[in-house]
């Protein structure tokens, strides 16, 4: 019972162990990063159809820098191309490039006119390195503005791939919205955002974005389409310019205008779906503006989720190794896996960011815990319970070989007095023979029933007052003529008066026992002792002997039904090694236990230790 508790207890902890490790796991960098590969895979796996998007890239392109005069025109190549935009009426029209100063007076006039003319414009505010303020948009350009948006992308600290975005910035006391939100606003009318700490209203769109994440959404790139066209439409300044009806692709729409040209674009980040080649600034803003217009918000699972999935995840393997048992539990177990592989990737589905590595760590490690340590511990029991079967088998072809000698000898007897008349005398010899060899057959029975109806719990204990010296006294005289054949001195020596309360028989069986292996196990011209003191409340019998004593291993294993050390077979006694499995029995059937100090070769010490609960002569309760 004790040893299936601490089995129990083993397990559990094995399990919480695993737990923790999972959510450890799952914390690390590595654990992180994993879940971030996986965000990546699934978001290619999943492609989102791409919608018919509302949005459009006026590119400055390598094309268009070569042609217009290159980076210093910039400014000269947008006010045309706003010209020109504003014809086709667009929604919005927002800017990611930095105009933070004056530049060509001619080219800054002309800027600042088309602006005026175009509907919706969002301007782009940098944040100061620092966080000590911001780089507005300047003042002639910015009174034309509808709105001011950040252009901060939010790449991974990890391995710098963009995902997220956060769509509030806040630097010294100003705050912007991001520049895909302000232009999202400003396309459906201007409408306001209402804030609350777990998300954002803007009309009836909610975004569940917590200010305490600084209200990052994840950004659901759209795929690009088949052989390379980009998932938002896009027009390079060039062929605007040039050619009148590239201004129609734009017709409507929420235009973003950045650069795109290779040599020229500083923001270009990496992106779930473009792994090979960075994604211009302004793109990843035009995606962004995507995500909040469709509304298909994806959202981080909460923390306690994901612990509650692992612990239920680390239960479930727990449980089915306990209760199932053999291929079926690794079929579950197998099955466990699979589903906790599989539930990011549904979860997904389902517009939820679940992490990987957590779970999948905690199936793994829970599963392949629980299974190990069923495997090992049924195998250990397995093993112990062959090694008992073989040593039961072999007591039992030596019992019955005792066995053998006695009824023999009772046989032998039994027709030597009905074949033959024999005097009184030899009649009263061959009587008293069988009469022992009987007893002596009895005796082993019992012994062998008393072993497996204790081990059962069969056996009554009977709660009688008994005196220590007594039965010390009694044992020895029956074990002295085995100590004389034997020549061995056997000393009572002090035994002090001590009332015992239990099973006297049984109690004595246990002494008996004790003095007569002492002296099986001992060669000629040596001593055995027995004493008896009190100390602390406890009542101590000791058997001494100076045989052949055991080892340190041998002393484990002494109380093993059938176990004999090697020294006591090579010694030629015979035995059945179930002595003081029963003897240990006894001791604890009352409350006691049995010490055991010995040396190869010098002796052994035998101790009972007994509860001392009455003192003789007071019969009061010693405390
Ligand atoms: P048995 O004596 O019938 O073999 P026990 O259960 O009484 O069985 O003892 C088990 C084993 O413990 C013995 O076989 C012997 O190896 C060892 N043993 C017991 N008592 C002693 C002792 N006094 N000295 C050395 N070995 C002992």
């Amino acid at each position: 019972m004790v040893r299936l508790r601490r089995h129990k207890v083993g397990y559990v902890v094995l399990l919480a162990v695993a737990f923790v490790l999972a959510m450890i796991a799952g914390y690390t960098a590595l654990g992180r990063q994993i879940d971030a590969d996986a965000y990546d895979w699934m978001f290619r796996l999943r492609p989102q159809p791409p919608p018919a998007t509302e949005s459009a890239l006026l590119a400055i392109d390598d094309a268009s820098l070569n042609q217009l005069g290159g980076i210093r025109k910039i400014r000269a190549m947008l006010a045309e191309g706003l010209e020109r935009i504003s014809l086709v009426s667009p929604k919005v029209v927002a800017i990611d490039l930095t105009l933070v100063e004056a530049g060509e007076p001619e080219d800054d006039r002309r800027l600042e006119a088309a602006m005026r003319k175009t509907p919706g414009l969002v301007l782009a505010a940098e944040m100061l390195p620092g966080g000590g303020g911001w780089q507005e948009p300047w003042e002639a350009f910015r009174r034309t503005a509808a709105a001011v948006g950040h252009v901060h992308a939010a790449p991974d600290e990890l391995d710098g791939i963009n995902r997220e975005i956060p769509l509030e910035k806040i630097s010294g006391r100003t705050r912007h919205w991001a520049l895909s939100l302000e232009a999202y606003r400003l396309s459906r009318g201007g409408l306001r955002i209402v804030e609350s700490p777990g998300e954002m209203r803007v009309g009836d769109m909610v975004i569940p974005a917590a200010r305490e994440d600084s209200r990052s959404i994840f950004i659901r790139y759209l795929p690009s389409g088949p052989d390379g066209v980009p998932g938002i439409p896009r027009v390079s300044v060039r062929d605007l310019l040039r050619d009148s009806s590239a201004a129609e692709r734009l017709r409507g729409r929420a235009v973003f205008v950045g650069v795109t040209a290779q040599s020229a674009a500083r923001d270009r980040l990496m992106t779930p779906v473009a792994s090979l080649l960075p994604m211009p600034g302004v793109e990843i803003h035009a995606h962004a503006f995507e995500t909040l217009r469709t509304g298909r918000f994806l959202t981080s699972a909460p923390n306690l989720s994901v612990v509650l999935a692992c612990a239920l995840l680390v239960a479930a393997a727990g449980a089915m190794f306990a209760f199932v048992s053999g291929w079926p539990a690794y079929v579950l177990g197998a099955a466990l896996l699979l589903a906790a592989h599989a539930a990011p990737f549904i979860m997904f589905g389902a517009d939820t960011v679940f992490p990987f590595t957590a779970p999948v760590s905690a199936a793994w490690l829970s599963v392949v815990g629980a299974a190990s340590y069923q495997h090992f511990v049924v195998r250990r029991r397995l093993v112990k319970t062959e090694a008992e079967r073989a040593r039961y088998q072999q007591a039992v072809h030596f019992v019955t070989h005792e066995m053998r000698t006695p009824l023999t000898a009772i046989q032998g007897s039994s027709e030597l007095m009905s074949r033959y008349n024999l005097s009184d005398d030899k009649r009263k010899q061959i009587a008293g023979l069988i009469h022992s060899e009987s007893r002596r057959l009895a005796k082993m029975v019992e012994t062998f029933l008393n072993v497996e109806r204790l081990s059962a719990g069969q056996m009554e204990l009977r709660r009688e007052p008994f005196s220590a010296p007594e039965i010390v006294a009694a044992c020895a005289e029956r074990a002295r003529p085995l100590a004389e054949k034997k020549q061995i001195r056997l000393q009572v020596g002090e035994v002090v008066d001590q009332t015992l309360v239990g099973d006297r028989e049984l109690m004595e069986y246990a002494v008996y026992n004790l003095i007569n292996n002492a002296i099986k196990y001992s060669p000629s011209e040596t001593e055995v002792t027995v004493t008896g003191h009190r100390q602390s409340g406890l009542f101590r019998l000791t058997v001494r002997d100076e045989g052949i004593g055991m080892d340190e291993n041998e002393i484990k294993n002494l109380f093993q039904k059938f176990y004999r050390t090697r020294r006591a077979i090579a010694s030629g006694e015979s035995g059945t090694g179930i002595g003081l499995s029963i003897v240990e029995q006894i001791v604890t059937h009352h409350g006691g236990r049995i010490e055991v100090e010995s040396e190869p070769g010098k002796g052994s010490r035998f101790t009972l230790v007994l509860p001392a609960t009455v003192t003789a002569g007071t019969g009061g309760r010693e405390v």
